[in-house]
């Protein structure tokens, strides 16, 4: 239908929220979606759900934090698929604190998990994609990337920086038939929204023109339709999900 049958996509962060809807939605496209995050169990339940579906998924344990899980989680994955044709980089942290109060620790693992981990994984995955010419990569940042947001300096360093890794990757890339595009939500309710309280969502359903939170059904048709065949023209674009509460261009 979107010419993605047969392809193989890696998706990080794929034992919940926006990651495990990306995947059941890639695979129902038709595409072989291997599974990676820390928590085992859950991703088993995700890839029994994508099965019981009649797609195809396969669980990897794999810590974007750590430099030495990267590489051995994507030798495994290559060494069981022989290639990654797309990749999801959609793993992610917060650990808000106001500037002032903020830790070094809460700096590093959000830096590292959020965007260093993205850059490491996909280094260790480009080889094989170069040498195919053909490749999607697809990494989740976020509105506050573009916006900022108070108590976030964080994450939104590290979303920011998705976007600029994103556009100097796919001018790197490009002439392999690879492209490279951010996808950036907005308000998505999801294990990670769940620990904001009311005062927090109620801002933020105020800013929002189309008058609801997100769901991750709202970002996993963006993800699949950057990975499609037909979306081969488009790279280094920033695709804002967010039900029309920054309006960037
Ligand atoms: P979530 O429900 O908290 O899920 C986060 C996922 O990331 C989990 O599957 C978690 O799996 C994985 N993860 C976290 N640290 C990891 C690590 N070190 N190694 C491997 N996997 C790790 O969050 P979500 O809302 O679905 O967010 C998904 C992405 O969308 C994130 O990048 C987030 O920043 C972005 N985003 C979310 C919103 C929103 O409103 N929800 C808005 C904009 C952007 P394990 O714990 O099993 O490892």
């Amino acid at each position: 239908m979107n010419g993605l049958g047969g392809r193989i996509a890696l998706v990080t962060g794929a034992s919940q929220g926006i990651g495990r809807a990306c995947a059941l939605a890639l695979a129902k496209t038709g595409v072989t979606v291997a599974l990676a995050a820390r928590n085992e169990a859950k991703l088993a339940e995700v890839k029994a759900e994508i099965e019981a579906a009649g797609g195809q998924a396969e669980a990897f344990a794999l810590d974007v934090a750590s430099e030495e899980s990267i590489q051995a989680g994507a030798k495994t994955v290559l060494e069981r698929f022989g290639k990654v044709e797309i990749l999801v980089n959609n793993a992610g942290i917060t650990r808000d604190k106001l500037a002032m109060q903020m830790k070094r620790e809460d700096w590093d693992d959000v830096l590292s998990t959020n965007l260093t981990g993205a850059f490491l994984l996909t280094q260790a995955l480009l080889r094989p994609m170069l040498k195919n010419r053909w490749g999607r990569i697809i990494n989740i940042s976020s509105i506050v990337g573009r916006t900022g947001q108070a108590g976030q300096v964080n994450y939104a360093a590290s979303k920011a920086g998705l976007i600029g890794m994103t556009r100097a990757l796919a001018r790197e890339v490009a002439s392999r038939g690879i492209t490279v595009n951010a996808v950036t939500p907005g308000y998505i309710v999801t294990p990670m929204t769940a620990v904001l309280d009311e005062k927090q969502t109620s801002a933020m359903m105020a800013q929002i023109p189309l008058g609801r939170a997100g769901t991750e059904a709202d970002v996993a048709p963006a993800v699949v339709f950057l990975a499609s065949e037909g979306a081969g023209y488009i790279t280094g674009h920033v695709l804002d999900v967010n039900g029309g509460m920054f309006m960037g261009g």
